[in-house]
């Protein structure tokens, strides 16, 4: 029997898959957040990164906002999170860039106002999926913008089957998934991890 991690057995008992190659995990992570998992996974995270320099943790609302802050918490710094929308309103006060959402099939506009980002940034960079790599393409986009330094890009759940990883890696970033989908069958209900 192959060992699994704490967030790949959580997946397994409580993780269901939808057709579209859509997990869903709902009771843990995406609608009630299980704040044990979320510890595990923050302190997972910040136990990869040991030896990277961070002054800020970014995210984009709403499931990545509890990660964030649990690692925000024990690295004892800021979390900012990207909004959704607003695309009309001047972009003189704020960082803006764009994003295809994968679960909601349309492009989001993704902004975070001037004040929260700064080139002095040392920025980790945390989600709760990686799929196509898009919402974390923004995230880099936006800090770049601001002048500051990806430090580090920390996922939960990263669906190895989708081209985000991949690119993320190829691209230089410094990439921390806890668990790597590499398939998964909704007729069968089954998952297979990377290891
Ligand atoms: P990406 O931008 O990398 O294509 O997709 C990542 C975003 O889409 C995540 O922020 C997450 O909200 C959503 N997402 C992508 N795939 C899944 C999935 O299988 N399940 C859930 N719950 N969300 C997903």
């Amino acid at each position: 029997m192959e060992h699994l991690n704490f967030l790949e057995e959580k997946i397994l008992s409580d993780g269901t898959i939808k057709q579209g190659n859509i997990l869903k995990i709902d009771n843990f992570l995406n609608h009630q957040i299980d704040i044990d998992i979320m510890r595990q996974i923050a302190y997972e995270l910040k136990r990869r990164f040991r030896d990277v320099e961070v002054n800020k943790v970014l995210t984009i609302e709403a499931s990545g906002i509890a990660i964030a802050t649990m690692l925000g918490n024990l690295y004892d710094v800021p979390i900012v999170f990207a909004k959704k929308g607003e695309t009309a309103n001047s972009t003189d006060d704020k960082y803006v860039s764009q994003a295809y959402s994968f679960t909601h099939k349309q492009m989001n506009s993704v902004f975070v106002s001037k004040p929260y980002l700064h080139p002095t940034d040392r920025v980790l960079i945390v989600d709760d999926f990686l799929a196509d790599g898009q919402a974390v393409h923004a995230l880099i986009d936006l800090v770049h913008q601001a002048g500051g330094e990806v430090a580090g890009i920390g996922i939960a759940v990263e669906k190895g089957q989708q081209k985000g990883g991949r690119q993320l890696r190829e691209e230089g970033y410094r990439l921390e998934s806890i668990a790597i989908i590499d398939e998964m069958d909704w007729e069968t209900q089954s998952i297979k991890f990377r290891r």
